[in-house]
């Protein structure tokens, strides 16, 4: 089965960028289902790539491999795997809680398996992915030595726009309970059926690389969830830490990870950030550190200005509440804003707060979630580590 582009819409195909928009796609020769491999070629009739097809998303086609006659068979994917379980083996020594697949980074587009000690916590997010379900789950465990249990958690939007309905359950070997996993030195419970894969792996280092700053202070983890800066922060030497977050579940899971090294919280805050940061500057509350980790306001090109507006108010938010000579750890997930605009964006905070701010470490996703040069929005984790005079 073939595709045939659009003329004048080849060149991100060609230049390796794995997504094709329904736009570039000019006819089909055959009706491939929801997740079929085909070929793709340019309206004179040159190979492109093979990729998998959806009709239903916007995302038209997956680009898997740009060498022609290349079989996508069970060799294929399970390099895939090869490549990418290398690509994580200095990881494995510091921690038993890291990413060990990241779709289209990685190779196999929707294809996230998050590895918490024993288990994989795995997402087929595309519908290519989800009809290679079974097969990828037999290579990932026979790729990933010591497993017990693979556990599918597939959700989120990406789905929805993919045609597929959420998805959770055992694919392999038995059910993870609560997981309990190191990170850094510090433990940690994972709960697989909370949000996303129930750990937020990528901040790994900047919880390491954030923590010094924090040492002696009094803390404020903004989106905390389970608590992941503040055990590190804790851990450090932090003087105490407040967690706030929308969610319940959350901060009851992140008051037990906290528990894990014998603290509690000075206090726990739930709503709404937004709100609760400026009725504590009502307070009058100030504190020595804020880590600010909200989640992705910017979920498509149409809300980018109110997703930058979103992220200066939170920014701005924070340094009216920041002591002087304090430190805020600040962070935006979102794929769609680089790392230039972000830091403009906190420059305007920064302008507005009528503070000085200094920079003092840039921070970056963990290397278990790597970007290909072609597919620039998949650096989607980018951080600064602020002081505030
Ligand atoms: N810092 C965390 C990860 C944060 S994920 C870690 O290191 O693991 C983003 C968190 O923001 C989620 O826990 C979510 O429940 C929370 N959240 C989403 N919208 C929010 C809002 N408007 N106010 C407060 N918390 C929010």
């Amino acid at each position: 089965m073939t595709v045939f582009l659009a003329p004048g819409r080849e060149k991100l195909a060609l230049n390796r960028h794995p997504w094709v928009f329904s736009g570039a796609v000019a006819r089909l020769e055959g009706t491939p289902s929801p997740g079929e491999v085909v070929e793709v070629r340019t309206s004179a009739g040159a190979f492109v790539a093979s990729g998998q097809f959806n009709p239903t998303s916007k995302i038209r086609l997956r680009l898997l491999e740009w060498k022609e006659g290349v079989a996508i068979d069970e060799g294929w994917y399970q390099q895939r795997l090869d490549e990418a379980w290398a690509l994580r083996q200095p990881v494995t020594a510091e921690t038993d809680a890291y990413r060990v697949f990241f779709s289209e980074s990685d190779g196999i587009p929707g294809l996230i398996a998050d590895r918490f000690g024993p288990f994989l916590v795995v997402q087929f997010l595309t519908s290519g992915a989800d009809r290679e379900k079974q097969r990828l789950t037999e290579l990932l465990a026979r790729t990933v030595p010591g497993l017990e249990g693979i556990w599918e958690k597939s959700d989120g939007d990406g789905r929805r726009l993919e045609g597929l309905a959420n998805s959770e359950g055992l694919l392999w070997g038995k059910a993870p309970g609560e997981i309990e996993i190191r990170e850094n030195g510090n433990r940690y419970l994972v709960d697989p059926s909370s949000q996303k894969t129930g750990f937020y792996t990528d901040q790994r280092d900047n919880r390491r690389l954030v923590a010094p700053w924090l040492a002696g202070r009094r803390v404020l983890d903004a989106f905390t969830f389970t608590g992941g800066f503040a055990v590190a922060a804790l851990a450090a030497g932090a003087r105490s830490v407040t967690l706030l977050d929308s969610s319940a579940d959350a901060l009851a899971q992140a008051r037990r990870n906290l528990a894990l090294g014998g603290w509690k919280p000075e206090e726990v805050l739930e709503g709404d950030a937004f709100q609760l940061l400026r009725d504590l500057r009502k307070r009058g509350d100030s504190y020595g550190a804020i880590v600010l980790d909200p989640p992705k306001l910017a979920t498509s090109r149409e809300h980018l200005e109110k997703a930058l507006r979103g992220y200066k108010d939170l920014n701005l938010q924070a340094l009216k509440l920041i002591e002087s000579g304090g430190y805020i750890a600040t962070f935006s997930c979102s794929g769609l804003v680089d790392f230039a605009t972000f830091r403009e964006v906190i420059a305007f905070a920064a302008k507005d707060s009528g503070r000085r701010v200094d920079v003092i470490r840039q921070l970056h996703q963990a290397p278990c979630h790597p970007i290909r040069t072609s597919m620039p929005e998949a650096e989607y984790l980018k951080g600064l580590l602020l002081r505030v005079v």
